[in-house]
């Protein structure tokens, strides 16, 4: 989608201070952090958020999983750290294309904000 920020970022047309990308997914670092350590990893197909993954995506969030913790442990941020999905403006969601948030480098309290 043309106007879709993190398509753009995904394709590479707006820039982003990316930790890895594959022909699937990409993750770069969150540009407003909310941790010492503060990243997203987004799959390059255009889902609008949680709610609208479908049977056929359920590989993929897999993935976006395995790599995010991945890249945690690549990145300095080791074994403990915060997984956020946002769903929706009034849970958080500004940007609608689904992103997974992990959030490390600082001890983490429940409940979220
Ligand atoms: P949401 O609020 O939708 O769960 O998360 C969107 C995240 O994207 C926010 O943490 C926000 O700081 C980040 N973000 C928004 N625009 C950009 C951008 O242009 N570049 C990067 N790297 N992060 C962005
Ligand atoms: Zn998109």
């Amino acid at each position: 989608m043309s106007d879709c920020l993190f398509c753009n970022i995904a394709a590479g047309d707006i820039p982003a201070e990316k930790l890895y990308e594959d022909d699937e997914l990409v993750a770069f670092w969150d540009i407003a952090p909310q941790a010492p350590k503060h990243f997203l990893v987004v799959p390059k197909k255009h889902i609008t958020g949680p709610a609208a993954v479908a049977e056929e995506d359920e590989r993929l969030l897999g993935k976006i999983m395995r790599v995010g913790a991945r890249l945690a442990a690549e990145n300095g941020i080791g074994d403990n750290f915060r997984v956020v999905f946002n769903n929706g403006p009034i849970a958080g969601q500004t940007v609608f294309h689904i992103h997974m948030h992990i959030l490390g480098g600082r001890p983490m309290t429940w409940p979220p904000g």
